[in-house]
């Protein structure tokens, strides 16, 4: 059983986490769009077995968890692997940006770079948003990349104070792209198989019914008559004893 904890960052209500309205006159939350994904995830795996999942954030966005309270439950899950869904801000207003994928600054292990290697190219393949980033696959402090001890890849799928990433990250198209990418290469890594969906055999048999047996063919030949009367097809077979 491959075990998954996906998170999408923050909740609905965090300061400042949002699409400016300059270019979003909605003002779109991250959590909003980081859920949207993470939700897309789930239900495309939904079509495979082999798995469990946890979301480590509260799926209803009303409700602030704590990072070190996701990395605790993913920890005591026993994940395989963490994948921690946000979007990136910095570019204020300006053009430029794209996807880059974080693991823990002082990571020596090989798998977890696998992941965000993996992770970011099928990304990339999927959405084309490469951005500018000189730093695709970068390395930080992470308190989330830290405090996993599974290989743990946070996502910043595009930055939402970009001119560029806005009207593209705001798109459901887009959304589905970046799960399709992240469902990929889950089920490749974690050797996940497509539910069998059981169709039944076709039946080659003949089935005959019978009424009567007789050792007197009059009898028989009296019951045939009595079942053509009523309807029925009926014939005689005669058989050794
Ligand atoms: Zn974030």
């Amino acid at each position: 059983m491959f075990k998954i904890a996906l998170t999408a960052g923050h909740y609905r209500h965090t300061a400042g986490k949002r699409c400016p309205i300059s270019l979003d006159p909605n003002e779109t939350r991250e959590w909003v769009l980081n859920d949207r994904i993470a939700d897309k995830v789930e239900k495309l795996l939904s079509a495979y077995e082999g798995y469990s999942l946890i979301r480590t954030d509260d799926t209803a966005g009303e409700k602030a968890v704590e990072v070190s309270d996701r990395t605790k439950a993913a920890n005591s899950f026993g994940a395989d692997v963490y994948i921690s869904i946000h979007h990136n801000a910095g570019i204020m207003g300006g053009t430029g940006g794209g996807i880059v994928a974080y693991v823990y600054n002082k990571t020596t292990n090989p798998v977890t770079l696998e992941w965000q290697k993996e992770l970011y190219d099928a990304l990339i393949k999927h959405t084309g948003l490469k951005g500018n980033r000189a730093t695709p696959l970068a390395k930080a402090n992470l308190q989330e990349c830290r405090e996993t001890v599974m290989p743990a890849v946070l996502l910043e799928l595009g930055f939402m104070d970009s001119a560029t990433d806005v009207p593209i990250i705001l798109t459901d198209d887009y959304a589905t792209k970046c799960a399709n990418a992240i469902v990929e290469v889950i089920v490749a890594k974690g050797g996940l198989a497509k539910k069998v969906i059981e169709t039944p055999v076709a039946d080659t048999k003949l089935y005959r019914v019978q009424v009567g047996a007789f050792s007197n063919r009059q009898n028989a030949e009296k019951l045939v008559a009595e079942l053509k009367a009523k309807g029925f097809e009926a014939i005689i077979k005669a058989e050794p004893k």
